[in-house]
């Protein structure tokens, strides 16, 4: 039964121990739930205002328009932007707390500028000037210019000007260059109220301004200042799955999203202060390991272990060896407190934004940042003799991983430039690029789909880039290694080889898509072409985010053909369907598909990259 659900095997003894010892998962919980209402799954519903809730019929003779009229193109369409919305919220958000904390950088704090290159070079898009500037000044002005593209009254997100040429004309030709970050979210807030925009293509163009204030605002944002403050990532050996909890030692994980706060626990688990108290309380050390994006923020910065992806943050508690659960935001899962609370698992928040009833709530403030974060890992110290040794049971299973492969980590191992890459994909070695992006969703069998994705990629030649809950699933299957190269294609294995890199590279949290969008860009302009000439394709094979939505957006409207193993809920419009599976691709270049088997989108992939190819002559 439970092999049906994963499969990882740690994740498999963990969901029959959760059984054994009583305690509901996800995945219980989605059973339950099924069927899953059909007007909710095809978007179909709605109830955005008080004469409703609405929905259409699509099979029968029932309501084919909701009480003021709205017909099934106008619901699906609002329904989906204002997930877009959500997800470039909760990205947005979180460059804008970035943001703040390299303007507190500046002005003397526990964080400091690390790489004042990265700086300087960012400072350059927002029209800073650096030359003799001192660092700490440079630092505040860009931070305040990123925190105005937030907000600006007048004139455009600064960031999309650092995309080719040909890029930003579609995006200044079909209104959908962002105006500022905030206000696109808003738009959409507006746009979507009962009565507003009645015409679906408008609202998908708003949608696709929205993203793009995600993709090319508010995560770009947050991954160069993350950069800035606490390094650019650098390749790293590291280890992956739930088998990287220790029996004798202080099991601490950090969940959920910001690596302001992460980074400073990685820090203060340094402390030589707790490290005693640590063995005070009789453990061997603290063990800080990771858990969703902000587990892939500390592991590609520090090598911090990576224990799980988002459908295994509930099994991990389950091991009983969790001492603490510290999260921030973002895909934390309600239910952790119910899975705490039949453990000795203390479940600790740190965000005003994000509380869990039952969690121990110690708000996290970025100017006593370091001494929070020990008060927090104390917390995990004194619960360490609560373990009750008869629930204790971590599963071996883990795997070696390397990561860090940032564009500056890329651009370094091909020696500075593109070029060995190009060159590689000219002459064959490499066919093209995959991203696989997103988390885990119960509708799918949890991790299959991104392994078995990547795996017959690099099968086929293509290198396959990484971020967020993809990365953890790759990572547990042994894909982020150097030994991987052996499941390659002849050529990608000679070019692993040459450049000792694994084949399918971890490019860190989802805020870092927008690394792929720079190294996308990076190709374009090497080739002097369009992002959308290139032989390349995304996937978000088991998404379940709002996040997800947006991210799937803005890279289609970078001109990025994405696959979706997962459908979103947009069959009951056929119009909306047929624009974002076929139309948009005349304006972008990019275009959805959706996809449930692996196998068949890796050949989908493998087409449009031949297409691609084709078409660019080689
Ligand atoms: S906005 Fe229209 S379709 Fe939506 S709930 Fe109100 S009346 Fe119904
Ligand atoms: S990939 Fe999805 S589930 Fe995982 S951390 Fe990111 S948004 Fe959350």
């Amino acid at each position: 039964m439970e092999e049906k659900r994963t499969i990882d095997i740690a994740t498999a003894k963990m969901l029959e121990k959760a059984k054994k010892d009583n305690v509901e998962t996800a995945w219980d919980r989605a059973e339950k739930m099924r069927p899953q209402c059909g007007f909710g799954e095809t978007g179909v519903c709605c109830r955005i205002c008080n004469m409703g809730p609405c929905r259409i019929d699509l099979v029968g003779d029932g309501p084919k328009k909701g009480i003021c009229g709205a017909d099934a193109d106008v619901i699906v369409a609002r329904n989906l932007i204002r997930m877009i919305a959500a997800g470039a919220a909760a990205h947005s958000d979180h460059g804008r707390d970035i943001a703040h904390t390299l303007h507190m950088a500046a002005e003397g704090s526990d964080y400091d500028v690390k790489e004042p290159e990265k700086l300087k070079e960012i400072a350059k898009y927002f029209g800073v000037k650096t030359e003799g500037k001192d660092i700490k000044e440079i630092a505040k002005k860009v931070a305040e210019k990123a925190l105005e593209d937030f907000g600006r009254y007048k004139g455009l997100v600064a960031y999309p000007k650092r995309a080719v040429e040909q890029r930003q004309k579609i995006w200044k030709e079909n209104n959908v260059w962002p105006r500022s970050i905030d206000r696109e979210i808003v738009q959409i807030m507006h746009q979507t109220h009962m009565g507003v925009d009645a015409d679906y293509i408008n609202l998908i163009q708003q949608g696709v301004r929205a993203a793009l204030g995600d993709g090319w605002g508010g995560s770009m944002i947050a991954t160069d200042i993350s950069d800035v403050l606490f390094g650019v990532p650098k390749p790293i050996e590291t280890e992956v799955n739930l088998g990287v909890l220790e029996k004798d030692m202080v099991n601490i994980v950090v969940h959920g999203h910001e690596p302001t706060l992460s980074d400073m626990i990685v820090q203060a688990s340094q402390d030589k202060e707790l490290l005693e108290k640590a063995k005070e309380v009789g453990a061997k050390g603290i063990n800080l390991v990771g858990m969703c994006c902000t587990g892939n923020e500390v592991v590609m910065r520090h090598g911090t272990k990576m224990v799980g992806n988002f459908l295994q943050q509930e099994a991990a508690i389950v091991t009983g060896a969790v001492d603490a659960m510290i999260v921030d935001v973002q895909c934390i899962m309600p239910s952790l407190s119910y899975v705490a609370s039949c453990y000795h698992t203390k479940l600790i928040t740190t965000s005003p934004k994000a509380k869990v009833p039952g969690a121990i709530h110690i708000e996290f403030d970025e100017e006593h940042a370091y001494e929070i974060a020990k008060k927090i890992i104390m917390v995990g110290i004194e619960n360490y003799k609560n373990r009750i040794p008869e629930k204790v049971n971590i599963p071996e299973e883990k795997s070696k991983a390397v990561v860090g492969f940032s564009v500056e980590t890329i651009l370094n191992a091909l020696g500075g430039s593109v070029k060995p890459l190009v060159d590689a994909i000219v002459a064959g070695d490499i066919k093209g690029a995959a991203g696989l992006v997103g988390c885990n969703n119960p509708k799918t069998k949890h991790n299959y789909y991104h392994v078995e994705l990547a795996k017959e990629l690099i099968k086929n030649d293509v290198l396959v880039v990484l971020t967020g809950c993809a990365a953890y699933a790759c990572g547990a299957e042994g894909l982020l290694t150097l030994e991987a190269k052996e499941l390659c294609g002849p050529g990608l294995k000679k070019v692993c080889e040459l450049l000792k890199i694994p084949p399918v590279l971890h490019m860190g949290s989802c805020v870092d898509c927008s690394r792929i969008l720079i190294l996308l860009n990076e190709l374009a302009k090497y080739l002097k072409t369009d992002i959308s000439d290139l032989p390349v394709a995304g996937a978000a094979p088991e998404w379940m985010s709002e996040k997800a939505v947006s991210i799937g957006t803005y890279f289609v409207a970078s001109g990025v053909y994405t696959i979706l193993g997962v459908c979103p809920p947009v069959l009951g419009s056929k119009n909306v369907t047929k624009l974002l599976t076929e139309d948009v691709e005349k304006i972008y270049g990019g275009k959805f598909a959706v996809e449930t088997d692996p196998h068949k989108a890796a050949q989908l992939i493998m087409d449009h990259i031949e297409t691609k190819r084709k078409a660019l002559g080689v």
